[in-house]
C-alpha cells in the first residue's frame, strides 16, 4: 500500500476512534473568534463526569494552584481556554482502549508511557524562558497518536512490527517503516487534522521525530516541538530497555536544543519519576512501579561494567556496587524528602501552602473522627488588603503578607497548622479544640495583628483582619464532610466582613451569628 492509500484506509476505517462530542464541539468553538470563556465553561460543565475529572486535576499537584478551584467556570477563567481544551482532549484520549479486532498491542502500557512523555514535555518546557505550557500536556500525550491508530486499524501488521523489532533488535520506528513504509507521525498528523485540531497541536505530532524539519518562524511552536521530541527520549530512559544510551541522547539533545545546563538536566532527571506518579494519580491512570532515573542509570552502568570482568573481580565489584547503590538510594530518599517538604510550602511566606492545608485537614478530620474529639478551623482574610497594593505597590503588599504570616505563627501552638489559603487568605487548623477555645485563639490573633505595625525601610503599615470559625465533631455528625466544614468557616468569615471587618465570627447553623471583637 502506498502512503496515500494507507491514509485513506485509516481515515475510513471502522476502527478509527471517534472523538467524544464534547471534545469535537470544543475544538470547533475554540477555532472561532466569537467564543467566550463563559461559552466554554457552559459546554464543559454540561458533562458532569468530565467536569469532575477536570476539577480533580486542576486541584491536584499537577497544577498546584494556591487557591482551591471549586467550579468549572473558575477553572476556565483561571487556567484559560487552551489549558482547559488540553485537559478535555487528554481525558477524551486516555479513554481510548482496544478496538474490536484482536491484537497484542498493550494499550495500558501505551498510555502510561504517553502520560510519562507528556509529563516530561511539561517539565522541559517549564524550564524554557517565554514558553507557553498550556497545550503541552495534550501535545505530549498525543505525539504517538499515529501508533495507536495503526495498532487499532491494522492489528496483524502492527503485531508484525512488534515481532520484527524484537527478532531483529531494531527499534519500533524502524520496524514500522519496514512494515508500513510510512512513519506514524504522518498518520497521527493526518488523523488529528481530520478531527479539526489546530496547528499548535498538529505540528508537534508531525515533527516530533525530526524537530529540525519545522521551518515556520514561531519560536513558541519551535520550543513545543523540541520539548516533545526530547520528552520521548526522556521517557525512554525509564521505559526502553536501554537507559544508558537514552540518557546520553537526552543530555545531548537538551544541551543542543535548549542550551540547558547540567544542573537543569539533573533537576529534571531527579524529579521525573515522582511527577509521573503524581500525574498518574491526577488522571486516574495506573502507573507501574517506576524507579528514579539516577537509580535506573546506576544499575544499568553497573551491569555494563560487569560484562568484562572475571569471577573474582566480579564478586568484589558486585559487593561495592551494592554498597554504592544503597548509598545512592539513601541520598535520593533524602533529596526527595527535601523536595516533598518544599512542595508543601508557600513560596512567598514560607508557611504551608494550600495543597498541604488540604491534606493536613483530611488527616486531622480523620483523627478527630477516630478519637471522637472536636476540632476547629479558622479562615482569616486581611481587611482591605487591595488598598495596600494600590497605595504602596505590590512589593509592599508582599512584605505585609510575609510579616502578617509571621505574626500569626508567633501566636499559635506547635501542633496547630497555619497555611496560606490563597492570596491574602490564611487558614489555621486547630486540633482537639472546642468552640470556646477557638474563639480565644482567634481573638488573640486578631488583637495581635491589629496592634502590630509592620515597618520596612519606607513605611509603617497597619492592617486588620477578619476571622471565620467553624467547629466540628465529625464522629457525631453523619452528614459531615470536609467541604461543608470549610464552607462554614468561609460563611462565618463573610459575615465578619459584612459586619464591618476586624472581628471574629463563629459559624452557627441557624445563622444566629456569634460575633466577637
Ligand atoms: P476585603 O476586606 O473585602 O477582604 O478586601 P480586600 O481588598 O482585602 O479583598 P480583595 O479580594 O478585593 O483584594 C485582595 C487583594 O489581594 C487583591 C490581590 O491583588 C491581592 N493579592 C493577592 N495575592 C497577593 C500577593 O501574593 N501579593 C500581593 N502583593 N497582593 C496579593
Ligand atoms: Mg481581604
Ligand atoms: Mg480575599
Amino acid at each position: 500500500m502506498g502512503t496515500q492509500e494507507l491514509l485513506e484506509a485509516v481515515l475510513h476505517s471502522d476502527e478509527l476512534p471517534t472523538l467524544p462530542a464534547v471534545a469535537a464541539t470544543l475544538l470547533n468553538m475554540t477555532s472561532r473568534d466569537d467564543t467566550t470563556l463563559t461559552d466554554i465553561a457552559d459546554l464543559v460543565a454540561h458533562d458532569v463526569s468530565l467536569s469532575a475529572k477536570i476539577l480533580k486535576v486542576s486541584n491536584s499537584a499537577f497544577y498546584s494552584f494556591p487557591q482551591r478551584i471549586g467550579s468549572i467556570r473558575q477553572a476556565v477563567f483561571l487556567l484559560g481556554t487552551n489549558a482547559v481544551r488540553s485537559l478535555v482532549l487528554s481525558f477524551s484520549f486516555l479513554s481510548i482502549k482496544d478496538g474490536r479486532k484482536n491484537s497484542h498491542f498493550n494499550f495500558d502500557a501505551f498510555w502510561e508511557r504517553s502520560l510519562a512523555s507528556a509529563v516530561a514535555a511539561n517539565l522541559i518546557l517549564e524550564r524554557v524562558q517565554g514558553a507557553d505550557t498550556d497545550e503541552i500536556l495534550v501535545s505530549g500525550l498525543l505525539q504517538n497518536l499515529g501508533i495507536l491508530i495503526l495498532a487499532r486499524t491494522f492489528p496483524e501488521q502492527y503485531d508484525a512490527v512488534l515481532r520484527t523489532a524484537e527478532e531483529q533488535g531494531i527499534d519500533i520506528d524502524e520496524a514500522e517503516e519496514r512494515v508500513f513504509h510510512v512513519h506514524h507521525s504522518l498518520i497521527g498528523y493526518e488523523v488529528a487534522k481530520a478531527w479539526g485540531f489546530p496547528d499548535i497541536l498538529l505540528l508537534p505530532i508531525l515533527y516530533h521525530h525530526e524537530p529540525e524539519k519545522y521551518s515556520g518562524g514561531d519560536p513558541a511552536m519551535a520550543a513545543s516541538i523540541k520539548a516533545i521530541h526530547l520528552s520521548h527520549i526522556l521517557a525512554d530512559i525509564i521505559y526502553s530497555g536501554n537507559p544508558v544510551t537514552c540518557h546520553a541522547r537526552f543530555r545531548d539533545g537538551a544541551k543542543r536544543l535548549f542550551s540547558f545546563s547540567n544542573e537543569t538536566i539533573d533537576d529534571i532527571l531527579t524529579i521525573f519519576h515522582t511527577r509521573v506518579k503524581e500525574a498518574g494519580a491526577s488522571f486516574d491512570l495506573k502507573i507501574h512501579n517506576i524507579r528514579s532515573v539516577p537509580e535506573i542509570l546506576q544499575e544499568a552502568n553497573i551491569k555494563l561494567s560487569l560484562i568484562n570482568l572475571n569471577y573474582d573481580q566480579m564478586n568484589k565489584e558486585l559487593v561495592q556496587a551494592k554498597i554504592d547503590l544503597e548509598k545512592l538510594t539513601r541520598e535520593l530518599e533524602e533529596k526527595n524528602r527535601i523536595l516533598d517538604h518544599l512542595a508543601n510550602l508557600d513560596g512567598l511566606t514560607g508557611i504551608y501552602n494550600h495543597r498541604y492545608f488540604q491534606s493536613a485537614l483530611d488527616q486531622e478530620l480523620n483523627r478527630a473522627a477516630r478519637n471522637k474529639s472536636e476540632m476547629s478551623l479558622v479562615i482569616i482574610d486581611i481587611d482591605h488588603f487591595k488598598r495596600i497594593n494600590d497605595t504602596y505597590g505590590h512589593q509592599a503588599g508582599d512584605f505585609v503578607l510575609v510579616s502578617f504570616a509571621r505574626t500569626l505563627k508567633k501566636y499559635l501552638r506547635n501542633y496547630d497548622t497555619l497555611a496560606r489559603y490563597g492570596g491574602e487568605e490564611f487558614a489555621v487548623i486547630l486540633p482537639e479544640t472546642n468552640c470556646e477555645e477557638a474563639i480565644i485563639v482567634a481573638r488573640k490573633l486578631r488583637v495581635a495583628v491589629a496592634e502590630q505595625t509592620f515597618s520596612d525601610k519606607n513605611e509603617d503599615y497597619k492592617v486588620t483582619a477578619s476571622f471565620g470559625i467553624a467547629n466540628a465533631n465529625p464522629s457525631l455528625d453523619e452528614h459531615f464532610s470536609k467541604s461543608i466544614f470549610v464552607n462554614q468557616a468561609d460563611e462565618a468569615l463573610y459575615e465578619a466582613k459584612s459586619k464591618g471587618r476586624n472581628r471574629v465570627v463563629v459559624y452557627s447553623p441557624k445563622k444566629k451569628w456569634f460575633t466577637f471583637s
